[in-house]
């Protein structure tokens, strides 16, 4: 059965709009303790370019629709964030290519897209768990994701334990030195303070869950 619509879809992207928004100084703060403090601005461009376009982006299938708003992320945001936050979108549709444009996903499509869409992001950014990025929220929301729908969770129950294996692997960003990015630079300087990009991703994998139907 389906268990996750087209709309659903369509107003996960309706949410981050006004998100990013609401917590781009949030954002751009944390990254001026560590980084250049342009994060949430970074963000904020590339989804105002995604509203500009929603509308006609609509009639799309999921994938088509994803891609697209991957495509506007990478072709107007500059930064390390913005490319990898584009390549999630690009990537996050893939599995799900063939659909008619009014067809929804399974919980087993859903968590494949995930994949897709976070694996890339190790890909691109070459970089991995444990270097203060977006990777520590995102690689352990991933597991979380897998093993709960493995052990036959609903797909929101097993999103819920993702976004509760992502605020933790974003705390953990608090202690670590950062080997990637701009805060790379500031070696022990940077314990004390989370990412931004592990921030951001967090409350986005939130939003994500929060669509779900219950
Ligand atoms: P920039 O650092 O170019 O100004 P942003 O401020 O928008 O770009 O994004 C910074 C965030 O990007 C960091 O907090 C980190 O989470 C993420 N990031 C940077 N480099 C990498 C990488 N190689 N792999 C994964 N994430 C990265
Ligand atoms: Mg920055
Ligand atoms: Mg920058």
């Amino acid at each position: 059965a389906e268990e996750l619509s087209k709309a659903y879809f369509i107003q996960v992207i309706e949410d981050l709009i006004p998100w990013i928004e609401d917590r781009k100084e949030y954002f751009t703060d944390l990254d001026s303790a560590i980084g250049d403090g342009d994060h949430g601005i970074n963000l904020s461009i590339g989804f105002r370019e995604v509203a500009s376009h929603l509308d006609e982006w609509k009639a799309d299938n999921v994938a088509g629709l994803y891609k697209n708003v991957g495509k506007a992320l990478l072709d107007k945001v500059g930064g390390s964030a913005g490319p990898l936050y584009g390549s999630f979108f690009m990537k996050f549709g893939v599995p799900v290519k063939k659909k008619g444009p009014d067809e929804g996903v399974t919980g087993d499509e859903f968590v494949e897209m995930m994949d897709k869409a976070i694996s890339i992001i190790q890909k691109r950014g070459k970089s991995t768990t444990g270097e203060k990025t977006m990777n520590d929220t995102l690689m352990p929301a991933l597991d979380a994701l897998k093993a709960a729908h493995a052990a036959g969770d609903d797909i929101k129950t097993a999103m819920g334990k993702a976004v509760e294996a992502g605020k933790a692997g974003l705390e953990s960003t608090r202690d670590m030195i950062a080997t990637k990015g701009r805060a790379m630079r500031l070696g022990e300087r940077a314990v004390g303070h989370l990412d931004p990009g592990a921030a951001s991703t967090a409350e986005m994998l939130e939003i994500f869950y929060k669509d779900m139907p219950d």
